[in-house]
């Protein structure tokens, strides 16, 4: 049976392709670019094997025109341009490269900058275009063709005047509309910035003809109109440069250039690697926390180039949600990009340079830590909250990853300490790493429950930062050191023969502590002699998983379900109160309710919790007065 040819309907083809293909309409001025930025790769491709041609770079240029008063756009450039067959081929024949071809037929020389490939780009000047015109001569030719189309009806060629080799295209500019404007593909400020965005980084000059005004000479106040040529692009790509030849200058010129952020990096790290991925990368470390940057309207991500062309503004799947203070751009060639040069999901390039740039940044903070600590306790204030935060997420996936970037104060000099840190200084009877919670250094350091651990020499971390606690729980334990509370029930610190109570003591206590439970019922959950306190009376401490200062925290969340930590109030028996206590208990139960009550207030005020009853607590205070 003979094969039959599938016939597409051209013209509505065109219309769906022009219409449907790109998100936004500016990227019309990218494809024109990026076609004539290949045009002029051409001939200095050409130049390389050809001895005839000499490729002076001077002479090489792309030139963008607005003239607003008649509505007309035009994009030129010095490059190869077409003969009529090419017109024809190029332009008539959608989803054809020329390009494309030129880069298979030189493979073997170094093509790989030539950006087209798709055949489409072209189309896009009829999102903005009512009529678009092309003018064209070819390198060693002596003719000139024009082509016009009004978009999907087709084109007509016929042949024009043109004194240099080159293309020159015109778009006469849409109407705008109710939902469009399209005057400002006329407005200069607004094409400068576009190429700017998209185009920086081609390696031809990119020339524009800025409007200013001066002062005219000789006057004080007249100002004149002067139109000066600009080139508006910065050419060479920086991460394409030597890192050797880059100043500390040039890279936070980067940085601002590309308004990654308003104040100066702290740190960057240009990564140009060619393993299993060739991509070339500059990575920042911001010097300060954005001011959205613990929002939502916060959106991470890089920039994505292919070929020095913008593919992406923001992408971020290139960042972790821990690293998502990072700023910089990627650029590779091996990016599998659809027809409108957006980035095809699930890319496999992409997921590997993703974690190549993990696994960069993550060595560059391990190394700022240990070599730069004062830069690195700086960058930590900014954004280490972020890395605890990514140490609880996603059920502690990444803790293994971000462990060792985690700074805590410490009991010891009052200075940051990290955990490998804590644990290498160890003595080697100690069994735990221990903490302690509370709003401030200071509060911690007057907390009753830290006096044991303090005694015995042991260093404490102090957890200040409301989620230190949740992402301490979730690492468990560090080098086989498992993380413990300064008020967890048991210490695991040996306490000495003699300071034990004996049998008889804990049994006369016993009945006097289970009295106070009972005058506590629904308060705490127990009453125990303590094994930690020295010179306080009374502290509170948590049994089970949740701690007092976790209850604090989710209290403070919208659906908190009112979660309550396992309180146990803890009594010094070896503090004079105490003996108050056993008297009063012997003697005057009313007296005993009333200590019993004080302490419990007590306890929850040292902790930073609220008393149910203030007044009714300064009347007890009263009663003991009188
Ligand atoms: P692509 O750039 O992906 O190949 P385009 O639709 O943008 O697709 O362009 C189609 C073809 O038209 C190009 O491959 C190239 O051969 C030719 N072309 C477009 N613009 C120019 C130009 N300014 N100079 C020379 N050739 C051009
Ligand atoms: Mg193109």
């Amino acid at each position: 049976m003979a094969k039959k040819q599938f016939k597409a309907e051209s013209k509505r083809l065109l219309e769906m392709m022009i219409n449907s293909i790109y998100t936004q309409k500016e990227i019309f001025l990218r494809e024109l670019i990026s076609n004539a930025s290949d045009a002029i790769d051409k001939i200095y491709y050409k130049a390389l094997s050809d001895d005839s041609l000499v490729f002076n770079k001077e002479d090489y240029y792309i030139k963008v025109t607005a003239d607003k008063a008649n509505r007309v756009l035009t994009i030129a450039d010095t490059g190869i341009g077409m003969s009529q067959e090419e017109l024809e081929n190029n332009l008539g024949v959608i989803a054809k490269s020329g390009s494309l071809a030129f880069k298979k037929d030189n493979e073997a020389k170094d093509g790989h900058n030539i950006i087209g490939q798709f055949g489409v780009g072209f189309y896009s000047a009829f999102m903005v275009a009512d009529e678009v015109t092309v003018t064209t001569r070819a390198l060693g030719s002596e003719e000139a063709y024009r082509w016009v189309s009004e978009g999907a009806d087709g084109y007509s060629i016929t042949t024009a005047e043109k004194e240099t080799v080159g293309t020159e295209i015109v778009l006469k500019i849409k109407e705008n509309t109710e939902d469009e404007q399209y005057d400002e593909f006329l407005e200069e400020y607004r094409l400068k910035a576009l190429v700017k965005k998209y185009s920086d980084f081609i390696r031809y000059p990119i020339k524009m003809d800025m409007k200013s005004q001066r002062p005219v000479e000789g006057s004080e106040d007249e100002l004149e109109d002067v139109v000066e040529e600009q080139t508006v692009n910065s050419m060479v790509p920086i991460w394409r440069r030597n890192k050797n030849e880059l100043t500390e200058e040039d890279y936070n010129a980067f940085y601002m250039d590309k308004r990654y952020g308003f104040d100066k990096p702290l740190k960057h790290v240009h990564i140009s690697a060619d393993g299993a991925v060739v991509y070339n990368a500059i990575l920042f470390i911001p010097e300060n926390t954005p001011f959205d940057y613990y929002t939502k309207e916060y959106e991470k991500g890089l920039e994505l180039y292919s070929n020095g062309v913008l593919i992406m503004e923001k992408c971020g799947d290139l960042l972790p949600d821990y690293f998502s203070f990072v700023k910089g751009m990627v650029d590779s060639e091996d990016l599998s990009l659809n027809i409108s040069r957006e980035l095809l999901q699930h890319d496999r390039q992409l997921k590997l340079i993703a974690k190549n740039i993990k696994n960069k940044i993550k060595s560059l903070l391990q190394g700022m830590m240990k070599d730069e600590r004062e830069q690195y306790e700086k960058f930590y204030g900014a954004f280490g909250r972020q890395l605890k935060f990514g140490v609880y997420n996603e059920y502690g996936m990444h803790k293994g990853d971000l462990q060792d970037l985690l700074l805590f104060t410490s009991s010891k000099e009052k200075k940051q300490v990290s955990l490998d840190e804590y644990v290498s200084r160890m003595p080697e009877d100690q069994k735990f790493i221990y903490y302690a919670t509370g709003s401030s250094v200071e509060r911690i350091e007057r907390l009753p429950q830290i006096e044991l651990v303090s005694d015995k020499g042991y260093e404490i971390l102090y957890l200040t930062d409301d989620i230190d606690e949740f992402a301490i729980k979730m690492i468990a334990n560090y080098k086989e050191k498992e993380f413990k509370s300064v008020s967890s029930g048991d210490l695991g610190i040996e306490e000495d023969e003699k300071d034990k109570p004996t049998e008889a003591e804990e049994n006369e206590n016993k009945e006097l502590l289970e009295g106070m439970g009972a005058l506590l019922e629904g308060k705490v959950k127990a009453v125990k002699a303590s094994k930690r306190l020295k010179s306080h009376p009374v502290c509170l401490s948590a049994e089970g998983e949740l701690s007092i200062e976790m209850e604090k925290i989710l209290a403070m969340m919208p659906d908190n379900n009112n979660v309550k930590a396992d309180k146990v109030l803890e009594i010094n028996v070896n503090h004079d109160v105490f003996q108050s206590l056993k008297a009063a208990f012997g003697s005057d139960k009313e007296k005993f309710n009333l200590y019993t009550q004080l302490l419990y207030n007590q306890a929850l005020l040292i902790e930073g919790l609220t008393i149910q009853d203030p007044v009714e607590f300064t009347n007890d205070i009263c009663k003991v007065m009188v």
